[in-house]
């Protein structure tokens, strides 16, 4: 497997409760780099378009009024296998289902507040990856 790239958000419930860095120790000690990095306040449009995949979804509003709850971290991490690195370092969705270790086990509060977000896939990772960073903002 080559070395991949794959995006991640720390989520508002995390950076409330000064999760960054345990975050981050969690990403690096499973062998991803962080290679961009920024905290930013998500407008509204910017969480409806990142999230529009959800649109139809029910809890759709509550994931927008999320994410634009409070600072966020987005990320770009780098390493081998990373876009399923990062899915196994995060855990399940629901923190009930999570195994032990994971960074949504240790820390997320529920389904929604579930502290991280990694893509799922390499053409999203691609996508995502665009959506909040140029090429110039990548350090490898
Ligand atoms: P992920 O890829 O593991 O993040 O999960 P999904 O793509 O299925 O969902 C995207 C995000 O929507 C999740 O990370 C949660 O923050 C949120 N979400 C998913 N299911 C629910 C739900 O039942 N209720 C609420 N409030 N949010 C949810």
């Amino acid at each position: 497997m080559a070395i991949q790239r794959t995006f991640s958000i720390i989520k508002p419930d995390a950076t409330a409760r000064n999760l960054t860095g345990k975050i981050i120790a969690k990403f690096e000690d499973a062998g991803l780099r962080v290679v961009a990095s920024k905290r930013i306040r998500m407008t509204r449009e910017q969480a409806e378009g990142f999230y529009a995949v959800h649109k139809e979804r029910p809890f759709f509003g509550e994931l927008v009024d999320f994410m634009i709850s409070g600072p966020v971290v987005v990320q770009v991490l780098e390493g081998e296998d990373a876009v399923a690195k990062n899915r196994e370092v995060m855990g399940a969705t629901n923190p009930a289902e999570a195994a032990p270790g994971t960074i949504r086990k240790e820390f997320a509060l529920s389904i929604g507040e579930n502290s991280v977000h990694g893509s799922d896939a390499p053409e999203t990772a691609a996508e995502e990856i665009k959506f909040f960073f140029s090429d110039d903002e990548i350090v490898g």
